[in-house]
């Protein structure tokens, strides 16, 4: 046995996993993890007694410096992955979405030059796919062979919508391959007629959002979405998933043993549609696609969660500056889609989910960090086992953090947790054995983020 100090020792926290929860030392030797144990000896040891000791948390669904026509999400590279270290997220799934006619590869390079020496955490890419003729199909399992083995496909949204014939023909490939998809589930031709309706009214403030992309066609959407993917024989994933509806197709699919799966976000657990009614445009503030529901789709989201019949819990982090979003005064539908999330997901279901009885700790730790990096295929994330990536948060459950944008570190004027105060949050962030930040301040490295070349097992 190598009886040379560890790198750093965290000392004395209650390790929660997916699986259980214990008090004992971890030893990190480099970048990985050395040895569980107790009374280990560091170079530097960290006093963790009083908190929690958990894997880095993974967010699988990101937008960082995302284009939108002439604008772009407002959190870099840098800014973003920086927000996400303070709220104890250590690994990130952003997308490279190749312009229309461009070869993915050539999409994939730019997209890593901007990651490059910005990235403060690691990162993997999601590759979308609006386009699905035999030559995009054809690169696929290049994508995949270069560590990029899961697809996004959109039913809906302008140049992105694919037709069922499209969404079969790519959930084939997929299947072929071996891969996964990640779907954007909503049925976009009511959308667009119900839109078009809604303004010709004169409805054009922010509280005709939710009414433009009702529920019950995010429902009729994923229905459709699994029969596809039961016909290509495809493992599939519902992304950012806000309503019953969704939930009540999931637990049938899975109860015939297909392997289709679910995502849901902070955002449909804490807040309801009710937001879109604030005066002065402030309900621009909380527009995102699929829309804010009621409360009932809260309660189903956290029962499915707690169930096991969702898997995830990931942000769909894209924030907008608030002149961004002013674009829309006039026309709901041109307001920028997307809200802030990056930093606050771990400590919002900490508290509305643990603290309040939702959810265990163990199932906590799966949905935000251990199933994540499983089904995404992210190595070495995601656990607190030795060999693993010394990918660790020491969370504090009794610090209280308001989540003003005051506060936070995203790059983005505005919270849409402005009036939430939170009890549970990050001590320390350590990434590959590194101490990125500790008490609210940030002491890594910009850059030291890696490109992560996913597998799935
Ligand atoms: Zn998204």
């Amino acid at each position: 046995m190598n009886m040379e100090p560890f790198d750093l020792v965290i000392a004395n926290g209650q390790i929660v996993t997916a699986a259980d929860t214990y008090t004992a030392d971890i030893g990190v030797r480099g970048e990985k993890i050395a040895c569980i144990g107790r009374g280990l000896r560091g170079r530097r040891t960290i006093d963790a007694s009083g908190c929690l000791v958990i894997p880095g948390a993974v967010d699988v669904h990101v937008h960082l410096q995302m284009p939108l026509g002439d604008i772009t999400s407002s959190d870099d590279w840098r800014s973003g992955t920086m927000a996400a270290a303070h709220g104890g997220t250590t690994s990130i799934v952003d997308f490279v979405d190749p312009l229309p006619g461009q070869p993915p590869l050539q999409a994939l390079e730019e997209r890593l030059a901007e990651a490059e020496g910005q990235a403060c955490i690691d990162y993997g890419l999601h590759m979308v796919l609006s386009d699905v003729s035999g030559k995009t199909l054809a690169q696929l399992s290049r994508m995949i062979d270069v560590g990029i083995p899961t697809f996004k496909l959109f039913m809906a949204y302008e140049g992105k919508c694919l037709t069922d014939d499209q969404l079969y023909l790519a959930l084939r490939e997929i299947a072929r391959l071996g891969a996964l998809a990640l779907i954007h589930a909503e049925n976009y031709p009511i959308i667009r007629l119900f839109v078009r309706e809604l303004l010709a009214e004169g409805k054009t403030e922010p509280r005709w959002h939710p009414r433009s992309r009702p529920a019950i066609m995010e429902g009729e959407a994923t229905g459709r979405l699994i029969a596809l993917a039961e016909m290509a024989g495809a493992h599939a994933c519902i992304a950012h998933i806000s309503c019953a509806a969704v939930v009540c197709q999931i637990r049938a699919a899975r109860a015939r043993g297909l392997p289709i799966y679910g995502e849901t976000c902070p955002q449909y657990l804490v807040l309801t549609q009710d937001v879109y009614e604030r005066p002065d445009f402030e309900g621009a503030r909380y527009v995102c696609s699929p829309p804010l529901r009621a409360e009932e789709d809260q309660a189903a989201l956290w029962k499915a969660l707690a169930d096991g019949t969702l898997q995830v819990i990931s942000t769909d982090h894209c924030p907008w500056w608030w002149q961004d979003k002013e674009r829309g005064r006039g026309d709901f539908s041109r307001i920028p889609g997307g809200v802030p999330g990056i930093e606050t997901r771990l400590s919002l279901t900490y508290h509305f989910g643990v603290r309040a009885g939702r959810l265990t700790p163990q199932q906590w730790v799966n949905l935000c960090c251990t199933r994540p990096a499983e089904l995404f295929g992210l190595p070495g994330k995601g656990k607190i086992q030795v060999g693993a990536d010394a990918d660790i948060v020491i969370f504090d459950p009794e610090r209280v953090m308001p989540l003003t944008a005051e506060r936070l570190h995203s790059q983005v004027d505005y919270s849409i947790y402005e009036d939430i105060t939170v009890r549970g949050w990050p001590r320390a962030t350590i990434s590959r054995g590194r101490v990125l930040v500790e008490d609210g301040r940030f002491i890594g490295l910009v850059g030291h983020g890696r490109f992560i070349r996913r597998r799935l097992v």
